[in-house]
């Protein structure tokens, strides 16, 4: 009898719980949370819903695709998307569309910026290995430090030129300047290219339906999804786990034995669990592996309308500010009353930094202060808030990540019934359609008795993810 555990309950470990329980296996779940959905999941406060960040459904993945629609199907909105940067006092569009961007920064800008361009194009950096050459080589120096530069080191906390180039083919549409304007002056033909831009599907109360919907129906079918249980420890014989010590809120322990694991925990915590230890090499690439976290400070501002954007990338360097959510344009279900709006601020930090580690009502004061800086909504009209501490939402790509990941793969290999799956179970920069695909392909793994599936060879691709070639 296969008894399968699954360390984590976010959108990894429920789909592959899922996948399990509509083939006749009944997994446990174990989440240290006290809900499911992990980043995706959806946080409610005096009658409001707040996204952590904005989770936007759309993939290239049939599985996925397939999987969202049989969990949610008629409960999804279809939502127009509308996002743009802010940049010294203007509002620019994102995607960043040529005409809109030359003829925003104005005509001294425009000037550096195309010969900055045609620099470029005489003298490309040889090598594209870092996000700076990578984004300078298609758009040129000057607009690279204009519109992605700063945004991209407050997400990351680290120079442009310590990022890898990998990350930037995948989230920026990589047309050159030259191609944009281009296609901007005449219609380009014969475009075979389907955009997953324009709208995008979203529950009607956020993404943490999807995912409570999802626990659901794994314990209909026999499933366990436990809350506030910890996976603590992971036992093996040196080739397969056999059994996990599970540690509730008390801090009471008990051990529970398996068949197969499943672990979508961050891959660096994981290897810290292992008993018998990991060699020491392998807990020292774990070490060296950084995680950027979030902080997100939710307001309600007594204010019907706002700005129609689901969201604004903040680029101005003047506010630590990053992004701003308008959940009312996500869903207007989001928000208790219509005649109010709700905003999420996105702050980017680390984990146990200062600023993560400032009072809530400091954190709040900088928040409503910058708001109010940028023009975004008066500091009186502000009624209520709560700050959202996220760690570890984003695994950072810097130069020396691949080898410390090869070196943990390498180990994990090593034991038969254990699966890394997920974002940060495997330290990758996935989306929700990744992290679930990763979760169904490991339980089929489970029911097929055979790796028929690579897990690790989901989301490899270079291809930008909001675009689909038919
Ligand atoms: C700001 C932001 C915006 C995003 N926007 C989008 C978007 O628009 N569209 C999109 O598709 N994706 C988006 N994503 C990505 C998406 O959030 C992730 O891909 C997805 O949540 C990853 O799922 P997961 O199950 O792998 O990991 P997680 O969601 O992180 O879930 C892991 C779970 O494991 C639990 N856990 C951790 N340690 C333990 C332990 N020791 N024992 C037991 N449980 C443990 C955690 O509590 C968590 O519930 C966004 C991410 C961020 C940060």
């Amino acid at each position: 009898m296969q008894n399968v555990i699954i360390f984590g309950a976010g959108p990894a470990g429920l789909a592959a719980g899922y996948e399990l329980v509509k083939n006749g296996i009944q997994p446990t779940l174990f989440e240290k949370d006290e809900q499911v959905g992990g980043i995706s999941k959806t946080i409610q406060y005096h009658g409001n819903y707040f996204d952590l960040g904005g989770h936007r459904f759309f993939t290239k993945l049939n599985d996925v695709n397939q999987l969202w629609q049989e969990v949610l199907g008629d409960k999804f909105l279809k939502r127009p998307r509308q996002s743009r940067i802010y940049y010294k006092n203007k509002f620019f569009n994102y995607p960043l569309t040529a005409m809109n961007a030359l003829m925003g920064v104005g005509f001294v800008d425009t000037a550096r910026i195309l010969l900055s361009y045609a620099n470029t194009k005489i003298f490309p950096n040889k090598e594209e290995i870092t996000f700076e050459q990578w984004v300078s080589n298609r758009f040129g120096k000057r607009l690279f430090s204009i519109f992605f530069k700063t945004y991209t080191e407050k997400v990351w906390g680290i120079p442009c030129s310590e990022i890898q180039a990998e990350w930037a083919a995948q989230r920026i549409k990589g047309l050159s300047l030259y191609q944009a304007v281009v296609n901007a002056l005449f219609k380009p033909k014969g475009n075979k290219i389907t955009t997953l831009i324009d709208e995008f599907d979203y529950p009607e109360y956020g993404p943490g339906m999807m995912y409570n919907d999802m626990r659901q129906k794994i314990e209909e079918r026999g499933g366990k999804v436990e809350l506030h249980e910890k996976t603590a420890e992971v036992f093996h014989d040196g080739s397969r786990v056999t059994s996990v010590r599970i540690e509730n809120e008390n801090g009471e322990s008990r051990r529970i034995e398996g068949s197969d694991f499943l672990s979508s925990i961050p891959i660096t915590e994981l290897v810290t669990i292992m008993s018998p230890s990991a060699p020491e090499a392998v807990l020292n690439a774990a070490k060296s592996l950084k995680y950027r976290s979030l902080i997100t400070v939710d307001i309600t501002v007594d204010q019907k309308q706002l700005f129609t954007d689901n969201w604004i990338y903040i680029h101005s360097p003047e506010v630590k500010l990053g992004r701003i959510q308008n959940f009312k344009n996500w869903s207007p279900s989001m928000v208790a009353d219509p005649n109010k709006s709700t905003l999420g601020l996105e702050y980017f930090c680390n984990e146990n930094d200062d600023f993560w580690n400032l009072g809530d009502s400091k954190i709040f004061e900088l928040a409503a202060d910058e708001v109010a800086k940028i023009k975004i909504c008066k500091r009186e009209k502000i009624e209520d808030f709560v700050v959202v501490r996220v760690p570890k939402a984003y695994p950072v790509y810097d130069m020396n990540y691949p080898k410390h990941i090869a070196t943990i793969r390498k180990y994990l290999a090593g034991f038969a019934n254990l699966q890394p799956i997920g974002r940060y179970g495997m330290f990758k920069y996935n989306n929700m359609d990744h992290s679930i695909q990763t979760g169904l392909y490991a339980a089929r793994n489970i029911l097929s008795g055979k790796q028929t599936f690579d897990v690790w060879n989901v989301n490899t691709d270079d291809e930008y993810h909001e675009e689909k070639k038919e």
